[in-house]
């Protein structure tokens, strides 16, 4: 295994404390799992002189409900968003954190982590993705609001600047009347990325979808909603013809690139297959 770089580690135990060394100390990178940065690291892809640790930070380990939101700080885990209760409103969430990478990695990983390496195939974006999600920030006396997809720069490119710290990711409490699946294609079961990934959300009155929401991941530079699908699917009655016209719809909507996971052609295909299989399980989930 190739050696780590040499650089300075901090542990602050407070989220000031963490703010001021990363505004303060020249070329500084935040961590959680380190599962995407540690390997960039081994591969020189990045060389940052100091490490902020931000574990030991009791403030931002939280998976709550708060004035309207479902709040996710920044070092709650994927195990630990999977386990909670609360999550158990927003499905798809729990079905994408749930199986990334393997138990090891999810035990040390965090969404915070995962949608601030900005991958095209961040599980944990189609899903949040479909919730409307924000990112909250802060910096030296600062906070601010992002919507998701504003996080989003280009491949593996976040809009962060260097001082900026994210702190946590929120989204509205679900009406009862919602549910949403998270369906992926990988090369094997677990500890690999997504080859595609899709989320759809789905509010129903009866058998009549009153709101949709569809995410795709790996189809473009950025994890992406489809608005063409849900203007489809909203107000219609959710039959199969309804469902298999938003899959033909999804096709046409993403542009994706061929690389060592897949082809385009595949891709495309499979973001049809991928949305039928999310939104057959959402309407499911609420009978
Ligand atoms: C074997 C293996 C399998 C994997 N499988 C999957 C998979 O199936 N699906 C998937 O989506 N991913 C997968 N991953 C990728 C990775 O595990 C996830 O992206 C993970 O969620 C990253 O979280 P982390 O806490 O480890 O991030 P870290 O590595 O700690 O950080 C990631 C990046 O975010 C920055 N950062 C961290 N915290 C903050 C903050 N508070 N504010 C601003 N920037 C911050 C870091 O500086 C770094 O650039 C896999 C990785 C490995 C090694």
């Amino acid at each position: 295994m190739k050696p780590l770089p040499k650089f300075q580690y901090h542990a602050p135990r407070t989220l000031a404390e963490a703010v001021q060394l990363i505004d303060t100390l020249d070329n500084a990178k935040p961590v959680i799992g380190g599962t995407d940065l540690v390997p960039l690291l081994r591969e020189a892809a990045c060389s940052p002189s100091h490490i902020v640790d931000l574990n030991n930070v009791a403030e931002l380990n939280y998976v709550r409900e708060e004035d309207g939101f479902i709040c996710i700080g920044a070092t709650a885990t994927h195990s630990q968003v999977a386990a909670s209760e609360l999550m158990r409103k927003a499905p798809a969430v729990v079905d994408a954190v749930s199986r990334i990478g393997s138990v090891q990695i999810r035990n040390r990983g965090s969404i915070t982590g995962n949608l601030c390496n900005a991958s095209p195939a961040a599980d944990s974006a189609p899903p949040l993705l479909v919730y409307d999600a924000e990112v909250e920030i802060v910096s030296s006396g600062d906070t601010a609001i992002l919507p998701l997809p504003e996080l989003f720069a280009g491949p593996k490119i976040n809009s962060l600047e260097p001082n900026e710290l994210v702190t946590g990711i929120r989204f509205p409490v679900p009406p009862e009347s919602s549910s949403s699946s998270f369906k992926r294609i990988a090369r094997r079961k677990a500890f690999t990325l997504s080859v595609v990934s899709a989320a759809a959300y789905v509010e129903m009155d009866g058998g009549v979808c009153t709101e949709a929401r569809v995410a795709f991941g790996s189809v473009a530079e950025t994890p992406i909603r489809a608005p063409r699908v849900e203007e489809l699917l909203t107000g219609e009655e959710m039959d199969g013809q309804t469902i298999s016209e938003a899959a033909e719809a999804a096709n046409q909507s993403v542009a994706p690139v061929t690389d060592m996971r897949g082809t385009a052609e595949y891709r495309r295909d499979m973001c049809g297959v991928l949305l039928k299989r999310a939104l057959y399980t959402a309407v499911g989930r609420l009978s």
